[in-house]
């Protein structure tokens, strides 16, 4: 799709900018934080709290859900969407990182991957042209490429062999994804997004990211970094990417979820972020607040009539105490993992919206100082 995202402002000392992203769903405003949604739900998240956090775009996985339900199920509710009751896009991931991190007896060949289900043992083979026709069925507004995801750390002659299937099978999605939204209304079709690898290594990370630009995708989803590597070389490789890219497209870093990640990426020019440990770490009772992480089940906390952040305007932190919450955590009550995970959702999102209008301001980088100074442990 020509002219799918705009760069609205660009920040004048950093790479940082704010964007508007179109999609056949609605807009999305960058940079963005997307909840996950692997399951096709939130966890432990409505609807009517993911409307009122302010989500923009949220982040499905093809793999979980091509397993179960399955894709009959999204074909005969007519797409995800519809089944789950969410208005917004969604970005679906293609399944490479879970067939490599869940699967059994996994093996890779130029065609494809062959693996056992992590549910049931039953075999599978994904193609790069299933997993496009996979995403047609469940209907979400930008698809992700089938590519092969190594551990960190990876052998540099493991880390060039997955690079050379993920450019053949992304060149072999983007053949398949044109001709299947060839003819559709172009307010109706879907985007696709090529995702980059090459591990720590970045001659072939530089060398993924031109050959992405090439391939003419609507956007771009760097994938394997934050999977065993040190934070140094997680943003050398991010670095060699976003030097090689074009500026008019967006960039999607996968599975990237902690604020100072997410500030520092941000900076070096990324647009859409998403991670499961905001609600994950907030069913083990840790919230993030503006002055750095919270444990709520520990002892201060007990007579504390304070919210969980005083910046924060979520429904958790205008209406209960961290004494209740604490309460609640050590009760095992559901409703404590309900109320962290908005206030953590809510949480990034508000950090993100702070760093469109810290772009547009030209304050990038006084905006991120004054963040990690009063968030990071002294
Ligand atoms: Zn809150």
């Amino acid at each position: 799709m020509e002219h799918h995202f705009k760069v609205l402002h660009k920040d004048t000392e950093t790479a940082a900018r704010a964007g508007v992203l179109t999609t056949n769903r609605g807009l999305v405003h960058t940079p963005v934080f997307m909840p996950v949604a692997t399951q096709g739900t939130v966890k432990a998240v409505t609807e009517r709290d993911l409307v009122e956090i302010g989500t923009e775009c949220m982040l499905s996985n093809t793999y979980h859900l091509y397993l179960r339900p399955g894709l009959p199920t999204f074909e005969k509710f007519g797409g995800l969407n519809n089944f789950m009751k969410h208005e917004g896009p969604i970005l679906t991931d293609s399944g490479g990182f879970q067939v490599y991190s869940l699967s059994r007896l996994r093996k890779i060949t130029d065609s494809g991957v062959h693996f056992a289900s992590h549910i049931d043992g039953s075999p599978h083979f994904f193609t790069p042209e299933k997993v496009i026709d996979y995403q047609a069925s469940i209907g979400s507004s930008i698809w992700t490429c089938l590519d092969v995801c190594v551990k960190n750390p990876a052998s540099r002659a493991d880390a060039l062999d997955a690079l050379k299937k993920t450019k053949k099978w992304a060149e072999r999605a983007k053949v398949h994804f044109d001709e299947k939204t060839r003819h559709m209304d172009p307010a109706k079709r879907p985007q696709l997004f090529g995702i980059i690898q090459g591990s720590i290594y970045t001659d072939l990370r530089a060398e993924a990211a031109k050959h992405m630009a090439e391939l003419g995708v609507d956007g771009f989803a760097v994938g394997g970094l934050s999977v065993g590597e040190s934070k140094a070389q997680m943003m050398e490789s991010l670095a060699a990417v976003m030097e090689n890219l074009p500026k008019n497209k967006p960039v999607y870093f996968m599975g990237l979820g902690t604020p100072e990640d997410i500030w520092n990426s941000v900076e070096l020019g990324v647009d859409m972020f998403d991670c499961v440990l905001p609600t994950r770490n907030a069913r083990n009772g840790q919230a993030l607040t503006s002055t750095g992480k919270l444990y709520i089940k520990n002892a201060p906390f007990k007579n504390d009539e304070s919210p969980l952040d005083a910046e924060c305007d979520c429904i958790c932190c205008r209406n209960y105490s961290k004494a209740y919450l604490s309460h609640l955590f050590k009760a095992g009550e559901i409703l404590a993992s309900q109320l962290i995970s908005i206030h953590n959702l809510r949480f990034l999102i508000n950090q993100t919206k702070a760093m469109r209008l810290a772009a547009a301001a030209g304050t990038f980088k006084q905006a991120k100082k004054a963040f990690m100074d009063a968030y990071l442990p002294k």
